[in-house]
């Protein structure tokens, strides 16, 4: 017999043929009142589930008694909560490697917008402002041969080292747990506490996933350490950064700018301060937002997924400790 899945996410016409194959599917559009009503009927059905973006704690996964596995279409985990899943042998996993180097593309993208002043400038020529040659106050920073500092260097960290060391000719130094001697030695980078890194980066790019020690790890004293000239990036995570922190360290010049693409709420308030600030660029966390990518991401949690409800093991799960326990 078929299981029955629960998308919260639109799949590809080819996807979803191929999750209809294996299983009965309902398939909730949008999560938006309307759709979040559906999502709770539809629980207490539900084998499976597969979407992104929606933070499924107890409250909703205990509408859902029969759930065997969730696939995420993120990398990011932190929407679940692990030990719940766990003792209740559900299967999480995840989307990692298939996203890592469009995410750090968007990191360098964010990097490029800020220095160079990108997004502020185009305004201006949109705006018919481009009357006379710019001058000086207008000028952004050089990228290329300035220090790249990377916080949490995994798979995404390590693809922005590749993209500072090679294209930019940048010297990396970043901050993880521990150490990482295959980095250090094909992208010469160098290990850093994370005040030294603070201290020492002109581009201090946050690339860790948000945890419960991650949350915050950025604010006040952080953004003290850092030097009037350097750029902030976030493509992590918005809570890992205290926000209002991030805000009174761009409007007191204690930074240069920030290229940011989370928040600590999403979608960012139209009113937050950061929008007024010219030294800021937003994007709407696109870090994975690109057709091929998010087409890779979905067929990896569909792969994912199916293999979870087959019995199998299946790929980039998370909690392998609800699957040899449910054994
Ligand atoms: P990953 O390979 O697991 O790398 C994360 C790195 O962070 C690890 O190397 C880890 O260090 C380090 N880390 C974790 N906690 C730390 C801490 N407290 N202090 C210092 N370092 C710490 O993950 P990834 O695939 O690169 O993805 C990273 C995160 O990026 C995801 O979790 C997600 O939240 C975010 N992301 C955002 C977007 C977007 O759209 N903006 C897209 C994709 C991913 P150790 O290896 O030393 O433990």
């Amino acid at each position: 017999m078929k299981k029955h899945v629960v998308l919260y996410k639109t799949l590809s016409a080819p996807l979803m043929q191929r999750l209809q194959e294996r299983a009965d599917v309902t398939l909730i559009e949008r999560l938006d009142a309307h759709g979040l009503d559906q999502l709770r009927a539809a629980l207490p059905q539900a084998q499976g589930l597969l979407g992104a973006s929606l933070k499924l704690d107890a409250q909703w996964l205990d509408l859902a008694p029969k759930l065997e596995a969730i696939a995420s279409v993120s990398v990011g985990i932190d929407n679940y909560d692990l030990d719940y899943l766990t003792a209740r042998h559900i299967l999480l996993t995840n989307t990692p490697d298939v996203l890592t180097e469009t995410t750090a593309d968007t990191g360098f993208a964010l990097i490029l917008a800020s220095a160079r002043r990108v997004v502020e400038l185009a305004i201006r020529v949109r705006n018919g402002q481009w009357q006379k040659n710019i001058g000086p106050e207008h000028f952004g920073t050089d990228v290329h041969g300035k220090t790249l500092g990377i916080i949490g260097m995994g798979r995404i960290g390590e693809a922005l080292a590749q993209r500072g060391h090679f294209g930019f000719g940048m010297p990396v130094i970043y901050h993880s747990h521990s150490p990482k001697p295959a980095v250090e030695a094909r992208f010469g980078a160098r290990y850093r506490s994370l005040k030294a890194l603070l201290q020492e980066a002109d581009f201090i790019c946050l690339t860790l996933p948000l945890t419960a020690e991650t949350q915050g790890l950025i604010g006040a004293e952080q953004f003290a350490l850092m030097r009037t000239d350097s750029i902030f990036i976030n493509i992590s995570r918005g809570k890992v950064v205290d926000e209002a922190a991030l805000i009174h360290a761009l409007q007191q010049g204690q930074i240069r700018g920030a290229g940011l693409d989370v928040f600590e709420r999403e979608p960012l308030d139209p009113a937050s301060p950061l929008l007024t600030l010219d030294n800021v660029v937003a994007t709407p966390h696109i870090g994975s937002a690109t057709i091929e990518t998010r087409e890779a991401m979905a067929r990896c949690a569909v792969d994912n997924l199916l293999a979870a409800l087959d019995g199998q093991r299946p790929p980039n799960l998370v909690n392998p400790s609800a699957f040899d326990q449910g054994r």
